[in-house]
């Protein structure tokens, strides 16, 4: 397979990543994604990464992984060596969110799931509806929050497991200023307000695993010098966390491009569990990897 020539880049080049997580088989919708970010690269003569996002260690596997770098060498993938895996940087992401901590921006959940639930439907069965994040999950609530240093001491000195959320009302009156962030995939670049706050107290590092998407991903994005992140719109809200993630820590902004989905034929976002739309099961049936370009509505050699 011909691999698509990459101009020669310079120190000063964009760059680009395509950021899967092993958790399941890559679709179409990945496919579309990956080919987008290697299109805009070679236009600007940009560098292409690829990175591994493996947080999730009870979910993610390596023949998961192994089926990412066969899948996206097929469809005429190339990416620069090596490959950055995020479980083999779990004590960058803990130095980042000790820095969040000495801040005071952040505080020991200790609600479990169950829990979270049951205190949603209390409330709901009082008439009242629990607010939702953009995702649709209610937003956690302030029983930890509240809690004094001495609680929060006792509880974790009895050994209860915890996350680490922050504290959004907090941080925001912290960082003072309106976030926004620079979005291009809308048509003309345009500035959009970020509202970080839909989010209410997200969490960064989890009871089973010491990081969260949000915290790795900007510490990552910028520890890689990526300038343009490009990647499909059911991530554009989760952009206001990562402005405001960024502006704590002192990390520089990129460029957001958030591109359309590809849908399933009952019109709803593609799932890894869906085996149809899988790159390998296509690949299996005959399709050749032209054959994917058209069906994610990139022409052969865009
Ligand atoms: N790892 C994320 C995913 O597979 C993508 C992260 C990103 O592009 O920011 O959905």
């Amino acid at each position: 397979m011909a691999q698509q020539a990459m101009p020669a880049a310079s120190p000063n080049s964009p760059v680009f990543r395509f950021a899967p997580s092993p958790n399941g088989l890559l679709h179409l919708g990945h496919a579309f994604s990956a080919l987008i970010n290697q299109n805009m690269a070679s236009a600007t003569g940009g560098r292409l990464l690829l990175r591994i996002e493996d947080i999730d260690l009870t979910r993610c596997t390596d023949e998961f992984e192994q089926a990412i770098y066969r899948d996206l060498q097929w469809i005429g993938l190339s990416w620069e060596e090596p490959v950055r895996r995020q479980s083999q940087h779990f004590d960058l992401y803990r130095q980042s969110l000790e820095t969040l901590r000495e801040m005071g921006l952040v505080y020991p959940a200790f609600l479990t799931r169950g829990e979270v639930k049951a205190h949603v439907a209390e409330h709901e069965a009082s008439g009242a509806a629990w607010p939702r994040d953009p995702d649709g999950s209610p937003l956690y609530p302030a029983t930890d929050r509240e809690r004094s240093d001495t609680e929060r001491r006792k509880l974790m000195a009895g050994g209860i497991r915890h996350a680490w959320r922050l504290d959004i009302a907090k941080t925001l009156a912290f960082a003072g200023t309106p976030l926004s962030w620079q979005e291009t995939g809308t048509g003309a670049p345009e500035v959009i307000a970020a509202d970080p706050s839909a989010w209410g107290d997200v969490v960064l590092s989890r009871s089973d695993a010491p990081s969260s998407y949000h915290l790795s991903v900007v510490v990552d994005d910028a520890l890689q010098g990526v300038t343009h992140v490009v990647r499909g719109r059911d991530l554009y809200e989760s952009t206001a966390i990562h402005r405001l993630l960024q502006v704590l820590l002192g990390l520089p902004e990129p460029v957001y491009h958030h591109h359309r989905l590809i849908l399933g034929a009952d019109g709803r976002k593609l799932s890894k569990s869906e085996g149809s739309t899988g790159i390998a099961a296509l690949r299996n049936e005959g399709f050749v990897p032209a054959d994917i370009r058209r069906l994610v509505g990139l022409g052969v050699g865009l």
